[in-house]
Order: structure tokens, then sequence, then C-alpha cells
């Protein structure tokens, strides 16, 4: 189709949906428009900033009509920087939005009709909720300190203290780093020249025991004045951890692999359930520790689980999930390609006692099918929980070829996700229910919960 605006033109639009990226999508005269920062239901004069063949970018100039889905962010650069896209949507309709686009790749990419979405689980309360936040340092344009976060698709910092989804000791770690770092003349790290010392600023807070972590990226191998920051993070509730991390590549890469305790252990322990988990600066963590619970319940529910069986996790992290299989499981094999996150699932097992998981190393697609063939493993169960990319298509054959009476599937991507359970289903599987759960109020994100059972075969 021919676009029917060009550049610089002022059209009048109505939001219909929300894509991807969590930008507004609009027609004009059937053409379309992404326009960020509004939202279904917005009526808005817009200017055209690029045309497509199929569709364009449009910015908005004027809101004529708000959105009844449209709400005051709490936060007052929400719309500026890249953490946040929907904190100006009402929480219900971001829900809906998420629930919908689960199923819409379910339906488009999967070609599933008939399965059971059970509602999404969402937030009672969606702020404050993540365990882990990665401050950007640099400097502002004066050449004074800046802390915050990135603006969306840059790495220009927006100077703030106040994450309205972080934990809320931050604010008082932010304030005292940024006296130290300002009063002890620290130079703040500048990606253009690779120079300055201080990187990033990591915190983590154990949600179930309130331990908190605090860690310094550095370009360098120390900071001076150790003593007083030390002292001064001390006056934090729940300090547990002060660590530094070395990172002295050209990368966009936060964290380096070299971590230097400057006091405590360098590591905090967090519950969720009755599982502890040792986590140290560079473990991979669920970030929303309240959901994770729902999230790991609804996986054991739907692996239905009574003692007996044999359950593959793969894509095992720190063993998060595989240890809670393992409080109802016969046998636990947890798989995973990151050799320190296996260290600390093994750690994990130890100090919960748990003895009937074992852990590997390696890509699921090819630890798999090598046990297969050369130990003859079994599985009355497989859960996997890829990245976003989904699985490797050699990993589903495996699975095919082991044919487990479930597959429980966790994915952080609606789309992939459609597209590995269409060739699991058209094989030997079907989708007998899902659920998306809200790990990520007020982002794009959407974490899904799958239950596939193996068709029952007809004996002739
Ligand atoms: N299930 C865990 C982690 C899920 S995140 C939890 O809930 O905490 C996905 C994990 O897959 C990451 O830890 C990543 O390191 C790992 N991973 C990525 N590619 C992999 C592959 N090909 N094989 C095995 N693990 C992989």
């Amino acid at each position: 189709m021919q676009a029917v605006v060009k550049k610089n033109d002022q059209v009048e639009v109505t939001i219909e949906d929300i894509g991807s990226e969590g930008e507004g999508i609009g027609r004009y005269e059937g053409y379309t428009l992404f326009v960020k920062d509004t939202v279904m239901g917005d009526i808005v004069l817009v200017q055209v900033m690029k045309t497509g063949k199929t569709y364009g970018y449009a910015r908005m100039i004027k809101l004529l009509q708000p959105s009844e889905f449209r709400v005051e962010p709490r936060c007052p650069i929400a719309t500026k920087c890249g953490g946040c896209q929907l904190q100006h949507v009402d929480y219900k309709k971001q829900l809906e939005y998420k629930e919908n686009k689960v199923r819409n790749c379910l339906t488009r990419i999967g070609g599933f009709h008939d399965f059971t979405m059970e509602p999404i689980c969402g937030m009672e309360e969606p702020y404050y909720y993540r365990n882990k936040s990665q401050f950007p340092v640099g400097k502002n344009k004066d050449g004074g300190v800046a802390i915050g976060f990135y603006a969306g698709r840059t790495h220009s910092i927006i100077d703030t203290e106040h994450c309205y989804i972080g934990a809320k000791v931050n604010v008082e770690i932010l304030s005292f780093l940024r006296t130290f770092i300002e009063k002890n003349n620290l130079e703040p790290y500048e990606e253009e020249t690779h120079k300055g010392l201080v990187r990033h600023i990591l915190t983590r807070v154990g949600y179930s025991t309130g331990e908190v972590m605090v860690c310094l990226v550095i370009n360098g191998n120390t900071v001076p004045n150790k003593e007083e920051l030390i002292q001064g993070l001390l006056n934090i509730q729940g300090m547990k951890s002060i660590c530094l991390n070395v990172n002295k590549e050209k990368t966009n890469v936060i964290l380096g692999e070299k971590v230097i305790p400057l006091w405590g252990e360098p590591y905090i322990t967090d519950g969720i359930g009755s599982i502890s988990y040792r986590i140290s600066p560079l473990s991979f963590y669920q970030v929303n520790p309240v959901q994770t619970k729902k999230l790991y319940d609804i996986a054991l529910e739907y692996a239905d689980l009574h003692g007996d069986e044999v359950v593959w996790d793969l894509y095992c992290g720190i063993g998060t999930i595989s240890l809670f299989l393992a409080q109802k499981a016969k046998k636990v094999y947890g798989v995973e390609i990151i050799p320190q996150a296996i260290e600390d699932a093994k750690t994990n097992a130890e100090i919960n006692e748990i003895k009937n998981a074992e852990f590997f190393v390696g890509a699921a697609e090819e630890v798999l099918p090598r046990k297969y063939k050369e130990d003859k493993i079994y599985a009355d169960v497989i859960v996997v929980d890829p990245p976003r990319k989904g699985c490797e298509q050699s990993l589903l054959d495996t699975i095919l070829t082991m044919a487990p009476k479930r597959v429980v599937y966790v994915s952080c991507d609606p789309a992939t996700l459609a597209r590995d359970l269409k060739y699991l289903c058209e094989k030997d599987y079907e989708l007998v229910k899902v659920q998306a759960v809200d790990q990520f109020s007020h982002s794009v994100h959407v974490e899904t919960v799958c239950l596939l059972a193996r068709k029952c075969v007809e004996i002739q």
C-alpha cells in the first residue's frame, strides 16, 4: 500500500492498539502509524516523522481526547525512561494487553484455536517489585555526576534517585553513593572515551529476608576511601554484602567477571516458598519475587508431580525451578549453559538439603540428546524456560523422541513460544492450558506458562 501521508503531515488518528514496544498504533485512511506515549482509545493529532510502504511513525502533537485507559504515571520520568513503557496505561488494561499478546501469538503464529487460557496472573501492588536494579553512572551536561536510567533507545542518563518499580531502599543507597562519589571526586565512567572509574551501581534485595547487596561496577581495580564507603552503606538497614565488580572492557555488558568482596559475603540469600537461594552479583535470578512464586507454583501445578517422576528442567539458571520441582519429584535434572549458575544451583541444592537434584553444564540442545544417546535417560516431565529466542529445533526433536507425558513450557517471549509449541503439537503433543503471569509490570514484557500433554496413542 502506498503511504497516504508524507513526512511532516499533521493528521488526526484514533489509537486502537499497543505495539510490541509499547507504542500506540493508529490508522489514517487504513495506513498504520506508530505513535509513542499514546494509549488505545486516545484521539490524537500527530505529525508524521517517517513513512514506509506499509507503516510509518508519527509523534503526538496534541492529545485531543484522552482514552479512558490513560492514567497519570506515578513516576515523573516514566515517559523519558526506557524502563517502563506502559506506566501511563491503567494497570488492568496493561494486563489485558499482555494476555491478548499471548493469545494472539498462539493463534496467529501457533495456529491454536482450542485451548484453555486461564486469566492472567497480575500483581496486587505493581510498584517497588524489582529485587535487582542497575543504575548507570555518568556525567551530566555540566560535568557533574549523573546516576539514574538510560532514556529509551539511548545511553544518555536521566538523573533520578527514585525508581517506582525498584526496591524502596535504593533511594537511600543512591543518595549516599552520590554524595560519596562527589565528595571523593570519583570520576564517572564515559562510554565514548572509555575513561572514568564508576560505571554502574548494582543493588539486590532479598524479598523474604530483607538482605541488601550493593555492588559498584568499576573500570579499575579499587576505589579510594573504602572504609568511608563501607561505613556509610552499613547505615542502611539489611546491608549484608558490599562488593566491587571489575569491568574494564569497552562494552555494553554491565558486569565484568571479577567480584571483589569489600564487606560481608559476596552474596545475599532469598527464599521462594520454602526454598532458600544464594544470589551473587553475577547470578541470574528472577527479578519479581512476588510473581516468581506464583509462576513457579503454576509450573509445579502443571507438572502434576506425585513423587515418583523423573523431571528434566532445561535452562535451569541457578536451579530455582529445579529445586521447587524436586520437593515433589523422584529426581530432577537441571541443564544450564553458564557454569557459574550451575555452581550456584549445586550450592542451592546443598543449603536446602535437597539430594534428588543433579545439574549439568552445557547447551540444552547438546546435553539432552547426548545423555539420551549415551545414558538412555528418561523423562516423565520436561520443563523448559529458555531465553527469548526460544528452543533450538533439535532440542524439540529430542523432547519428541523422549516422549515425556507432559511438557511445561515457561516463556518470556510469546512469539517464539508459539513457534515452538506449534512444532511440538504438529507431532505428538496437545496444548492443554496456558497462563500468562505479569512478571514485569509497566513494561511490555510478559511471562507465560503452558502445559502440553502427550496425545494418547491409540493401540490398533
Ligand atoms: N529457569 C531459570 C532461568 C531462566 S532464564 C529461572 O527461572 O531462574 C534462561 C536461562 O537459560 C539463563 O540462565 C541462560 O543462561 C540459559 N541458557 C541460554 N541458552 C541456553 C542453552 N542453549 N542451553 C541451556 N541454557 C541456556
